[in-house]
C-alpha cells in the first residue's frame, strides 16, 4: 500500500519535472526567438552584402570602355564629333593666324570683339608653342557643335564656310614658317578628316586658293599646304 502513494509521488514528481522541463524549453525557445528579434539591430551587416555584390558591377562597365575606344580611331577623343550632330564635310581650308602668337581662346575673343562673330571662326587651331603647345590641336565649338564656320568668306553660296573644315595654324607665315610639330599635327588631323569624310587631297586648299574665296594672302608666302600635300601624297 505505501508503495502506491510513493509511486504516485514519484509520478507527480516526474510530471512536475516534465512540466518544468517543458516550461524551461519554452522559455529557452522564447529567449532564442527573442534573441533573433534583438539581432535585427545587426541586420545592416546583412544588408551590407548586396553592396559587395553591386560593387562587382562597375568592373564590368570599366571593362567595356577600352573596347569602345579601341573600336574607334587612333586619334584624340575630342576630334570625333558628337554622332547625333555630325554632318558631311567636303573640303579642308588651311589658314595662318597672321599673328606671331595666339591660341583658340585668344582668337575666339578677337573674333567676337573685333568681327562681332558668334565666336572663333575656325574648327581647329594648331599651336606654335607660344600661347598653346607646339603642335597642340585645339578643337573649337564649331567642330563640337558641327556648325558652319566663319573662316573663308566670299565663296558661291558660302560653300567654304558651310562645307569646308577650317584649320588655323598659329603664326604669320609671311615672316616665318610652320613648325615641324605643327606640320606633323596638321597632317595627322588632315589624314583623319580625309578618311572620315572621304575628302581627296585635291580638296585641301590654302585659304587664298579656295575656289571663289575673296583675295587674301592667307596662309602666307610660306604656306604650309605644300609641305602638307607632300606628306599626304596626291
Ligand atoms: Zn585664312
Amino acid at each position: 500500500m505505501p508503495t502506491e502513494p510513493m509511486t504516485d509521488r514519484l509520478t507527480n514528481q516526474t510530471r512536475c519535472q516534465r512540466i518544468l522541463g517543458k516550461t524551461a524549453f519554452l522559455c529557452g525557445f522564447l529567449l532564442v526567438f527573442g534573441g533573433c528579434g534583438s539581432n535585427n539591430t545587426s541586420m545592416p551587416e546583412v544588408v551590407h552584402y548586396p553592396t559587395f555584390e553591386s560593387e562587382s558591377v562597375p568592373p564590368k562597365v570599366v571593362e567595356s570602355e577600352p573596347k569602345l575606344t579601341g573600336e574607334r580611331s587612333n586619334v584624340p577623343e575630342e576630334w570625333l564629333p558628337p554622332s547625333h550632330v555630325e554632318k558631311k564635310w567636303t573640303a579642308i581650308v588651311i589658314h595662318h593666324s597672321a599673328t606671331e602668337r595666339g591660341n583658340a581662346a585668344i582668337f575666339d575673343r578677337m573674333h567676337r570683339e573685333e568681327n562681332h562673330w558668334d565666336g572663333i571662326g575656325y574648327d581647329f587651331v594648331i599651336g606654335n608653342g607660344t600661347d598653346s603647345g607646339n603642335g597642340q590641336v585645339e578643337v573649337t565649338f564649331r567642330w563640337q557643335q558641327q556648325v558652319a564656320g566663319a573662316h573663308c568668306g566670299g565663296t558661291p553660296g558660302n560653300w567654304a564656310n558651310i562645307d569646308a573644315i577650317g584649320i588655323c595654324l598659329v603664326g604669320n607665315f609671311n615672316h616665318s614658317v610652320a613648325t615641324a610639330k605643327q606640320i606633323q599635327s596638321l597632317s595627322k588631323l588632315a589624314e583623319f578628316l580625309q578618311k572620315r569624310y572621304r575628302i581627296p587631297t585635291s580638296r585641301i586648299y590654302g585659304h587664298s586658293s579656295t575656289p571663289g574665296a575673296r583675295v587674301t594672302d592667307c596662309p602666307g608666302n610660306n604656306s604650309p599646304v605644300t609641305a602638307l600635300k607632300q606628306i599626304l601624297g596626291s
